[in-house]
């Protein structure tokens, strides 16, 4: 039974940058007597799959100067950087460049890990956050919220909670025996130094994938693949440019005739496309609203590869070490897609049909990392996220991409229960702009501000 002084917790499910800063956002908004449960399956808290790299090879994508976990204090990760002591190895993670300062993923790691510590010692107040290291696997309606059960058999009340599992697996590449993890180099094992790497995917896991098999001891060839054969583009100084006025813009050719005319117009006064799209970034999420379905559809089907490298670009020492082992013929990038994989005992025999040819070509690789990139919710095979499909808690977002929520980004589902709320890259499809920190750390801190507003007034 739920009292004032007692009020059932809320609940975080995933603990990386999502879950980590909606709790540490709802602490600060919730009332005072009200706990709050970060719940991880994974054995670290606070890092998520982006941040619990140990490679300093592996960077930020996005330069240090706008990686603050908090929207209201802009500059404080580049402070904590600036004043934080680091022994020699991580401090061989800051990187800075005439683009800007890269540090590596791991040390934004540590950063995270430092904020939750805080958090859950209660930093200036009595401690309010409990950590939950189990898999929640249901959310059961009932009176004043849910019951939340565990892989591990627990069960507690809550008042409602908020999903921030991160990024749906993607179907991936057809299944090999020779598949293995990209961010676990545990799973590469031995590997030949003469035989080729098939990597599937040609975007920022791909970079991430080459700088782990070199760090691993690999120096062998490495033969990545994806559709079209993109390669993201590199972060390189950036001179502002006003945002443009696209009004009336309301389809994709409409918007992309504009866009290339800006581009247009910003050379002719020196400056590069960079400027433009990052001009675009505060209306992205309204031009994606904005856009009819049909149009969306083109989006994805047409356009999305080549929005994706322009607008999620590589920190410049990893794009070198691409570009440099391009140059050397130590990776090969190739367009094209996978038609059927063989495997033998030592070996996967990859029928793969390049693009704009006639016929196919066969590809023997001792081993393949999967780096395509999200899944759709409609193909999951996530436990928690079919249980709450089946209970009617939530349904698929705009193209199956993601979770639908409200604007509030409360989920949304066919049957109307306690409140839950949707964070991060789940909200794919219903935003454009929910992946990356300077996006995510907006939802969290609004998410606390409505959860706060819906629990003190549950009418
Ligand atoms: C390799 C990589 C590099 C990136 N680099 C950058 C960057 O440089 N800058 C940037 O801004 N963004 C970057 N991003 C984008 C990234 O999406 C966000 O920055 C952020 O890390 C997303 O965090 P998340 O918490 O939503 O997801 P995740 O980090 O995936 O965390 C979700 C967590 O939920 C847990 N979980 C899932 N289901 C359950 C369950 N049922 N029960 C309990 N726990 C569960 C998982 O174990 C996981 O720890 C990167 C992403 C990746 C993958």
């Amino acid at each position: 039974m739920m009292s004032k002084e007692f009020p059932h917790p809320v609940a975080v499910i995933g603990a990386g940058f999502s879950g980590t800063m909606s709790a540490i956002q709802l602490l600060s908004r919730l009332e005072p007597e009200r706990r709050v449960l970060l719940c991880e399956r994974a054995g670290t808290f606070g890092r998520g799959r982006a941040y619990a790299t140990v490679n300093p090879d592996h960077l930020l994508n996005v330069r240090a100067t706008n990686m603050s976990a908090y929207p209201d204090r802009p500059e404080h990760f580049s402070e904590w950087l600036d004043t934080t002591a680091f022994d020699r190895a991580e401090a061989s993670g800051i990187r800075v460049t005439p683009g800007g300062t890269f540090a590596a993923r791991g040390l934004y790691g540590r950063y995270l890990t430092e904020l939750l510590t805080r958090a859950v010692t209660g930093g200036d107040g009595p401690p309010r956050l409990d950590l939950v290291h189990d898999a929640v696997t249901d959310l059961e309606p009932g009176p004043g919220g849910f019951t939340l059960r565990t892989e591990g058999g627990a069960s507690y009340p809550i008042a409602g909670a908020v999903l921030a599992m991160g990024n749906l697996g993607a179907p991936g590449a057809p299944r090999s025996r020779h598949q293995a993890d990209p961010w676990s180099p545990d799973s590469f094992g031995r590997l030949h130094p003469d035989r080729p790497v098939l990597i599937v995917g040609t975007g920022l896991t791909m970079v991430d994938a080459v700088a782990a098999l070199r760090r691993h001891g690999f120096s062998g060839p490495i033969v990545a693949l994806s559709r079209r054969g993109l390669l993201p583009s590199a972060h390189a100084p950036v001179q502002p440019w006003p945002m443009p006025d696209l009004s009336g813009a309301t389809t994709l050719s409409a918007l992309t005739t504009r866009i290339r005319r800006e581009i247009d117009r910003a050379a002719v006064a020196g400056i590069g496309w960079r400027g433009v799209i990052d001009a675009l970034r505060p209306v992205t999420d309204t031009l994606w609203r904005a856009l009819p379905a049909p149009e969306k559809d083109r989006f994805l089907r047409h356009l999305r590869p080549f929005w994706d490298v322009h607008r999620h670009r590589a920190a410049p020492p990893a794009a070198e070490a691409i570009a440099d082992e391009i140059a050397r013929g130590t990776l090969t990038v190739r367009a094209g897609r996978i038609r059927a994989i063989a495997d033998t005992a030592g070996e996967a025999r990859v029928t793969l049909r390049p693009r704009g040819a006639a016929g196919d070509e066969t590809l023997a690789v001792q081993c393949i990392l999967d780096a395509t990139g999200i899944g759709r919710v409609v193909e999951t095979d996530d436990p928690l996220i079919r249980r709450l499909m089946a209970r009617g808690l939530v349904r698929p977002g705009p193209f199956g991409l993601g979770l639908d929520a409200a604007p509030d980004l409360r989920a949304l589902g066919p049957v109307e229960a306690g409140p839950l709320w949707v964070v991060g890259p789940l909200l794919r499809g219903v935003l454009w702009e929910c992946t990356a920190v300077p996006d995510i750390r907006n939802q969290a801190a609004g998410l606390a501000q409505a959860a706060a507003r819906t629990l003190s007034d549950p009418t």
